[in-house]
């Protein structure tokens, strides 16, 4: 157990070195060698045919979809794509893996060199090194649980056997856990953006196993690395990843060594627990699959895939700053997925003021759901709505507090804004004279703010506006009011 007795001082001598390797599933409608269904959730072995289960005779041929998606997820993290890679035989015995091989890919990878940029505790960008991405196949699932008998049997669905996955592969040059979170979360970020799997951690149709090692820093060689296998949450491989360099620090600092070997993590108990000494690469007996030819990225193939790109979520979120004069957090939110920044900037553009969309999106709608414990989908209000209480915001036809009150109503009710509005059209107050009369009141109620004011500090008038809305019940119009106001300071 690693006390929690380590000083910083400590801790302070040593630098983490970390390596990830994430497993996506690709999306495409049937699996990677065969026409079987690539679905989740089907009957046990329903989705299976001679070739998926490896039977005697039966012959792969591989999926154009799956090597356009890894192609697409290459790209997608600056990869450089290789012409001709290679399919490799991956041989080991499992229950689960019936041919008694994967076909993957091994000194041929399709797809090599690769970065992605993480944000450091610094608020500067740290460029993560990809060594590859390669394309191969899913085992099966063993069934250790959840049948009457399931104490003395285990239980084999092989739905899951050929279904295509993209591994990728990430240099040694994450330091911290944190660092690691950030790296995952972008990785699924453009794997999401590039819709080439649907990045399901629950499903399984994202993995992650990491490597990591500690040594002094300054110290030339890694430390023995330690491998922290399948994780099922990012925040999970953050804690384990904590949880392991503290025990391998401290192992060295009592003399000891690390041994190099497959821990798991237990999320109940906060630790790592051993798993089984690390197969050398070689146990595994790669050899080229005979029963497939070289794989052939051709440049057209290559040019056409790149069309396809999209515009990935760094990129957007720099574009939509620079075009709506949002903040850098107000757009991080934005494009969350693809889909909402799609929707927030078809209403942006459709909208008088794209700021005051985001603001009334995030604020009063993303804050009532949030209140609520709803998703976005849930949300009573439509994008129409939110882009209609934009515009009367903006044109001054509504107040904010009048805003709010409407929105309450469209989340007691469950009504989308254009109806209640409609409904109620809130009163304005748009008569000057009669405005006049309470700012002269409320300038001579408060005769040192306005005094303040006049000499200079100007802020004070959103003080004059704010008592005199007050005093309206919201029902002043905020244009007119503001002009008011300052006529009478200035005057
Ligand atoms: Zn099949």
């Amino acid at each position: 157990m690693p006390a929690a007795a380590l000083s910083p001082e400590v801790l302070a001598k040593y630098e983490p070195v970390i390596g990830l390797e994430v497993h996506v599933q690709l999306l495409t409608a049937t699996k990677a060698f065969c026409g079987c269904a690539n679905h989740f959730g089907s009957a046990p072995n329903t989705n299976i045919c001679p070739v998926c289960l490896g039977l005697p005779g039966a012959l792969p041929v591989l999926n154009a979809k799956a090597v356009e998606f890894a192609t697409l997820a290459s790209l997608a993290i600056h990869c450089e794509v290789r012409e001709r890679s290679i399919f490799a035989r991956k041989n080991y015995f499992y229950p689960d893996l019936p041919k008694g091989y994967q076909i993957s890919q091994f000194d041929r990878p399709i797809a090599e060199h690769g970065w992605i940029e993480v944000p450091t505790a610094e608020g500067t960008c740290k460029r993560i090194g990809i060594t590859r991405l390669h394309m191969e196949e899913d085992a099966g699932k063993s069934l250790h649980d959840g049948f009457a008998d399931s104490a003395t049997r285990t239980y084999l669905d092989l739905n899951r056997c050929g279904t295509p996955l993209a591994e990728i592969v990430s240099e040694p040059d994450i330091r911290t856990p944190d660092e690691a979170f950030e790296y995952l979360t972008r990785l699924k970020e453009i794997l999401l953006y590039c819709g080439v799997s649907d990045c399901n951690m629950e499903e399984g149709s994202l993995r992650c196993d990491a490597n990591v090692s500690v040594r002094l820093k300054g110290a030339p060689k890694f430390g023995t690395k330690v491998e922290i296998k399948n994780v099922n949450s990012f925040r999970f491989v953050r804690a384990a990843l904590e949880y392991e360099i503290e025990r391998q620090i401290e192992a060295l600092e009592s003399g000891g060594r690390v041994t190099q070997e497959s821990r798991l993590w237990n999320a109940n108990e906060g630790r790592t627990y051993s798993m089984r000494s690390k197969e050398q690469a070689h146990d595994y007996r790669y050899f080229p699959e005979p029963d497939l030819p070289p794989l052939i990225v051709s440049a057209e193939f290559l040019a056409a895939t790149k069309e396809k790109l999209p515009e990935l979520p760094e990129a957007r979120r720099a574009r939509m700053i620079a075009e709506y004069d949002i903040t850098a957090r107000d757009a991080a939110t934005l494009t969350a997925t693809r889909e909402f920044a799609d929707r927030f900037e078809a209403a942006a553009r459709a909208s008088r003021n794209p700021r005051r969309v985001a603001n009334v999106l995030l604020s009063e709608v993303g804050g009532r759901l949030k209140a609520l414990g709803l998703e976005q989908e849930q949300s009573p209000v439509s994008m129409a709505g939110i882009v209609l209480a934009a515009d009367l915001l903006d044109e001054g036809k509504l107040s904010s507090k009048q805003l709010k009150q409407l929105f309450d109503v469209c989340f007691e009710r469950g009504e989308d804004f254009s109806a209640v509005y409609n409904r109620e059209r809130p009163e304005q107050i748009t008569d000057a004279s009669a405005l006049e009369v309470l700012i002269d009141q409320i300038v001579a109620a408060n005769p040192k703010q306005a005094e303040q004011y006049r000499t200079g500090k100007k802020t004070l008038a959103g003080f004059f506006v704010g008592q005199v809305m007050r005093a309206t019940k919201g029902q002043a119009n905020p244009a007119l009011l503001n002009e008011l106001v300052v006529k009478k300071l200035e005057g």
